[in-house]
């Protein structure tokens, strides 16, 4: 089905094709008309899967009938788990507002920056997206209201309801009015997300997209058995000796990550880190580089793992493994995306071996191991 049979205005449909999306993903295909009929709706799909551009474009449609609001009323919200990813979604409603044949300020707003410049732009905005605890921050201040929301979207809902976000997610909910388009995307239908649809979704439309092929079918995985002091020579061994030219590297701690970049640095292998104790600014620009293919190497925590679209990255490193096997699939599925494959590369210490196994077990798939030392040696 064409985009056009989705029920898009023209303009729309001319920015799709200027932005090079020729034809619907899965997800597109079910949830905009579904979205343009004011349904709720709960979408199961990774990201990865184009879940994203299935919400932006209907909101962006229906803002067209959307009357003038009061002072610093917002008419959609979209709530986020991670800094990184409001700027990401935010950035995908920029992509078509240029398009709009109306004026749609859209803003991203989030902790680690200054909230006085949030509070002062917070003015006439047509689409917000935000992390929680910062939104009640600029609603406590008066900065925003929430009364007039017509669609407020949940994104990585299952992420959301877990880490310690639901009392503020909870606080966020009851100041938004009672008529309103609700819709919530999330990876997976947990117990959580089964208890949420029941509390917040009227009598939504369930849309599930589990990939033909699971896409972790898609990603070529190896492992390597090392030792915990053979993992820094590995990881300089790997990205010189296969000329990688664009790695994402998994630590599992803030100290390990700035361990792991000074050790590239010093060996003049360009790196640069992200975790929750850089500043938001360093944060943005080692993302926005390693994007854009300037930065060779950036190693992050578990941060990254989820939600962040890097097109066509080629590869994955744990250099140390996540403890919770959701997490190590997250980090893989940073590679493999939408339909181009990537590889994933772990790191295996003696005392992970159970741990490992543990992960290949939950998600279904067996990694061949290799011996680290002799493909060292070989060379
Ligand atoms: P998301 O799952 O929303 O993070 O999107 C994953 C990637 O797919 C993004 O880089 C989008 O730009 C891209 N994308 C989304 N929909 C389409 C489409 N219909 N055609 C081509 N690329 C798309």
């Amino acid at each position: 089905m064409p985009f056009s049979s989705l029920g898009l205005p023209k303009y729309l449909l001319a920015a799709l094709v200027n932005q090079g999306f020729t034809k619907p993903y899965p997800i597109q295909e079910k949830a905009i008309p579904v979205i343009l009929s004011n349904k709720d709706v709960l979408g199961i799909a990774k990201t990865g899967s184009g879940k994203t551009a299935s919400y932006v474009l209907p909101i962006l449609t229906k803002l067209a009938r959307v009357k003038a609001l009061k002072v610093r009323h917002v008419p959609v919200l979209i709530l986020v788990p991670t800094r990184e990813l409001a700027v990401q979604v935010e950035g995908v409603f920029r992509q078509f507002t240029d398009a709009l044949p109306f004026p749609c300020k859209t803003m991203a707003v989030y902790g680690g920056v200054s909230v006085n410049v949030q509070m002062q732009r917070l003015n006439n905005v047509s689409v917000l997206v935000a992390t929680p605890g910062r939104l009640l921050d600029l609603v406590n201040s008066n900065a925003v209201h929430l009364s007039s929301v017509k669609t407020f979207v949940l994104d990585e809902a299952d992420k959301m309801l877990n880490l310690g976000f639901k009392k503020e997610v909870d606080e966020i909910l009851a100041l938004l009015p009672a008529k309103r388009q609700n819709l919530l995307f999330s990876a997976t239908l947990s117990p959580n997300i089964e208890e949420v649809k029941r509390v917040l979704l009227h009598n939504p439309r369930v849309i599930n997209i589990t990939p033909e092929v699971n896409s972790i079918d898609l990603i070529n995985q190896v492992a390597y058995a090392v030792s915990k002091e053979k993992k820094g020579p590995l990881l300089r061994y790997l990205i010189k000796e296969r000329k990688m030219t664009q790695v994402l590297v998994f630590t599992s701690s803030v100290y390990q990550t700035d361990l792991v970049v000074s050790k590239l640095l010093k060996n003049k292998i360009e790196a640069q880190g992200i975790h929750s104790k850089k500043s938001q600014y360093a944060r943005m620009t080692a993302l926005t580089d390693f994007k854009e293919g300037k930065l060779r190497v950036l190693v992050a925590t578990d941060l990254l793992a989820r939600g962040i679209d890097i097109q066509f990255l080629p590869c994955v490193i744990n250099y140390e493994l996540p403890r919770s096997p959701k997490d190590f699939v997250h980090r893989v599925g940073r590679t493999g995306r939408a339909e181009n494959p990537g590889e994933a590369i772990s790191f295996i210490t003696p005392e992970d071996q159970h741990h490992f196994k543990v992960i290949q077990k939950k998600m279904k798939k067996r990694v061949e191991m290799v011996d680290a030392e002799t493909i060292m040696r070989a060379d």
